[in-house]
This record gives C-alpha cells, sequence and structure tokens, in this order.
C-alpha cells in the first residue's frame, strides 16, 4: 500500500484544479480521486472500475477521467497493442516514451515537431489544430540488461 503522504499532494492538487474550475467534489468524486492516485502508473477505466469498487458507479469514473484530462491533470497514453491508458500528466504538452519491453512510460518533454507538420500538411491544403505522438522503444534499463 502507498502512505497517504504520497498520494495526498496529487489529490490535493487535483481538488484544487477541479474547485477552481467550479467542479463540485462530490463523496464518489473524492473517492475517486484516491483511487486514481493509488494506481500504478498508468491504467485502463475497466482497471480503475475494478479498483474503485461499487461506490463509485462506471459513468461517474469515466465522466471525471474526461474531466481530469480536460483540465491536464491526466493525459492519455497509446499503449503499443493499441490499448488506451491514462497517467498523471506533466504539464503542459509533452509525449511519451513507451518501453515495449518492460512497459514503463515516461514522459518525452519538448516538442519540435509543430512546424513540421504544418509544412507538410499545408502541401494538402490542412491546417493542423493538433497531434498526438507516442514514441515506442525499449528504455535505458531494458537496454543495460539486454546488453
Ligand atoms: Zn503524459
Ligand atoms: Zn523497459
Ligand atoms: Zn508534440
Amino acid at each position: 500500500m502507498s502512505s497517504q503522504s504520497t498520494l495526498a499532494p496529487r489529490v490535493h492538487a487535483a481538488e484544487q484544479s477541479l474547485g477552481a474550475a467550479g467542479y463540485r467534489l462530490t463523496r464518489p468524486r473524492r473517492e475517486l480521486l484516491r483511487a486514481i492516485a493509488a494506481m500504478p502508473d498508468h491504467f485502463t477505466p475497466d482497471e480503475l472500475i475494478h479498483a474503485v469498487g461499487p461506490a463509485v458507479g462506471r459513468a461517474t469514473v469515466f465522466r471525471t477521467i474526461r474531466m481530469l484530462t480536460e483540465r491536464d491533470l491526466l493525459c492519455r497514453v497509446r499503449l503499443e497493442d493499441g490499448t488506451l491508458a491514462y497517467r498523471w500528466s506533466g504539464a503542459g504538452h509533452h509525449h511519451h516514451l513507451v518501453c515495449v519491453s518492460c512497459g514503463r512510460v515516461d514522459d518525452l518533454q519538448g516538442c519540435d515537431i509543430d512546424s513540421d507538420l504544418a509544412r507538410l500538411a499545408a502541401a494538402s491544403g490542412f491546417a493542423v489544430d493538433g497531434h498526438w505522438l507516442e514514441v515506442y522503444g525499449r528504455c535505458a534499463d531494458c537496454r543495460a540488461r539486454e546488453a
């Protein structure tokens, strides 16, 4: 079990952000935030539904995940097998380094591809609103083990 002291800052920050955005912090939402904070690095909605138990309805789980994603508190990560998972978001626009060997996900900060994308898409008369990119490969630990 993770201790309260490691979970509390994330839950607190999430509650503050939702409160500031005018969301009511109902009891199910608070329970859900605690459950999310106790999840492993990334999780699927089904895993969260299983973890939180019958106290919180399925629709509330999906609504809250969407709310947290819109507030940049959670981010989506597409795993190599196509599974859509969620994890606590790093700040701002970023991508993920997904290790196909151990499943580890790390944030990849810094993104310099917008101008290239805009240029390439312009050839099709297309105006770019955004992009979503995951990077698959092997993490430093896995590479060290294989060496
Ligand atoms: Zn992320
Ligand atoms: Zn790895
Ligand atoms: Zn980017």
